[in-house]
């Protein structure tokens, strides 16, 4: 009876560790989800802010001038998004990616630091430089 309610508690524990990881549109999140999450609202600003540059321009709101140094520094950020969502994105499909959060030494297996240049354990180069 207890190993069966131990059971479900771990299956219920783990279904509740796991849950978020499988949010979002179903896509697989993982440690890097609050930097996609901000680079996502940035692009998000940034597209909108274009909108509202290009509405105030047709209103004649805007300069031709303002408009183009606006859109300009928009289009940056957005880019400057985009491209870190795709590096998040191109990071996350990489197999081995968790390696970089713990590594292991592969001379003598001793677990190391995540930007160690050098093994802990026997001194050994890791080529994280
Ligand atoms: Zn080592």
């Amino acid at each position: 009876m207890s190993v069966a309610v131990g059971v479900v508690l771990v299956v219920l524990c783990g279904a509740f560790v796991a849950a978020p990881f499988f949010r979002r549109d179903g896509a697989v999140l993982d440690e890097e989800t609050a930097a996609p999450s901000r680079w996502e609202r940035q692009k998000f600003e940034a597209y909108a802010a274009i909108k509202e540059a290009e509405f105030d321009h047709e209103t004649a709101k805007l300069s031709d001038a303002d408009f183009a140094a606006l859109r300009e520094k928009y289009a940056a950020l957005a880019v400057e998004a985009m491209a870190a969502l795709d590096a998040a994105r191109t990071a996350r499909q990489r197999p081995g990616k968790h390696a970089a959060a713990i590594n292991f030494c592969p001379n003598c297996g001793h677990k190391t630091p995540a930007q160690a240049k050098f093994c802990p354990g026997c001194g050994r180069g890791l080529g994280n430089a």
